[in-house]
């Protein structure tokens, strides 16, 4: 099912009923699940709460059962506006997802995988303090969003905000993989050292070249073509 169809079934907004109908078809190359498997969670989750309240059990199950970056924050965008449906029964939003609704999906994933990762420092910057281990070199902050960003790098370039500062993601993150591995299926599989580039055009990795190179060997295209290639 895509991101239009089911858009389109306007069973969608009743919730558990429609949820209760989904089935789990085959994942595709890479372990890539298809939208019905984040329905089966979906469907699990809401017979659990009506709630739907976005927990870390949740977001862990989602991750366990798709590599998929792009409909991870499809997923949690709808879940978003069902939940706001429920809050307000009369606003039933039509139309596809707005960026709006995709970049605060994503800014909330982010989010909560900064705050398992780096927990103890954005503790210390929310009190003021200076951060440590790994990440203090890269000056961190916390941005309007609490989203935390590599600081004081290129203060004086045109460079805008985003690129100026990268979100810093941990390294041994499932997440970071995801990250990566979207970025190098959506740039034609693109070889790590190019990888790297287009991924701190947005993210910066902690330990950066070591995990770029580890995830493009994930890409079943790349180890098939080149095996070795990728070293
Ligand atoms: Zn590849």
């Amino acid at each position: 099912m895509t991101p239009q169809q089911l858009m389109d079934k306007s069973l969608w907004w009743n919730g558990p009923q429609f949820l209760q109908q989904v089935t789990v078809e085959l994942s595709d190359e890479n372990g890539i699940s298809t939208e019905d498997d984040y329905l089966l969670v979906l469907k699990r989750e809401s017979d659990k709460s009506l709630a739907l309240t976005l927990d870390s059990t949740f977001l862990d199950s989602l991750l366990s059962i798709s590599n998929n970056y792009s409909k991870l924050i499809r997923v949690i965008s709808f879940l978003f506006k069902f939940a706001n449906i429920s809050r307000n029964p009369k606003s039933r939003p039509d139309g596809p997802l707005t960026t709006m609704e995709l970049q605060r999906a994503k800014l909330f994933i982010i989010k909560y995988f900064q705050k398992i990762a780096f927990q103890d420092n954005v503790k210390l910057l929310l009190r003021g303090k200076q951060p440590a281990g790994k990440i203090k070199n890269l000056n961190p902050f916390l941005d309007d969003n609490g989203i935390l960003r590599v600081g004081g790098r290129i203060q004086k370039s045109s460079v805008n905000f985003v690129k100026k500062h990268p979100i810093i993601l941990p390294d041994k993150s499932n997440f970071t993989k995801i990250v990566i591995l979207y970025s190098h299926l959506k740039n034609m599989h693109i070889g790590h050292q190019n990888l790297l580039y287009c991924v701190r055009r947005e993210f910066w990795t902690l330990n950066g070249r070591s995990i770029f190179k580890k995830n493009v060997h994930r890409s079943i295209t790349c180890f098939k073509a080149k095996p070795l290639a990728n070293d």
